[in-house]
């Protein structure tokens, strides 16, 4: 079965394409032509996902999946949540969006926080979401050296090591994004 997973982002795209079973290749926008930004201009992070798949459904006609991902805190009422990317600004940086969050949460005691993934998945005409969610809180300061976004400041509960410090293994095996696929995958999985 061919699929399209509708990303650019090569960390992602490694990471769910080391879950996808082999039977299912995974297709990146680049291999279907699509080198546009695929809008994502909703205000939750499901309705992103369901956006993105539809547009390529819509342009390109390919059965797809397409996922949003925001990082929660709690102090600060869910924020960055779906504005994770560009929190900092529309740099998309993640320094500068850690930096951002470090400062805003300095007087909080509550470092709670949780990332969560939605996968919007079309496929035969039909619209299936599944949802991922890793509980854990913010450091003070930046730990590690692996990962991407929000990674260096996040540490999943019952780890003392952030995200940027396990492996990209231990990370999917518990993070918001591996629940999210796995769910993707049995689901995919009961259709054979
Ligand atoms: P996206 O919807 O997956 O592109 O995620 C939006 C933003 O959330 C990213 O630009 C990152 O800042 C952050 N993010 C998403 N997934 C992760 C992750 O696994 N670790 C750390 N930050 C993430």
């Amino acid at each position: 079965m061919k699929l399209v997973f509708a990303t650019n982002n090569l960390n992602k795209l490694k990471e769910v394409q080391s879950l996808i079973p082999n039977h299912i290749q995974l297709l990146s926008l680049k291999d279907i032509g699509c080198f546009e930004d695929v809008p994502e201009t909703q205000l939750t992070i499901e309705g992103n996902a369901i956006q993105k798949a539809e547009y390529i459904i819509e342009h390109y006609g390919f059965d797809c999946f397409a996922d949003d991902t925001g990082l929660e805190v709690a102090a600060l009422d869910g924020e960055p949540g779906v504005f994770s990317a560009r929190y900092a600004g529309d740099q998309r940086d993640a320094n500068d969006n850690m930096d951002l969050l470090l400062k805003n949460l300095k007087d909080k005691s509550d470092r709670t926080a949780q990332f969560k993934t939605v996968i919007a998945l079309h496929l035969n005409n039909k619209l299936e979401t599944f949802t991922g969610i890793c509980k854990g809180k913010i450091t003070k300061t930046k730990h590690g050296d692996k990962g991407f976004g929000y990674d260096p400041i996040f540490k999943a509960e019952g780890y003392d090591k952030t995200f940027a410090e396990i492996s990209l293994k231990e990370k999917n095996d518990i993070g918001h994004r591996g629940k999210a696929v796995r769910l993707l995958v049995s689901f995919l999985s009961s259709l054979r």
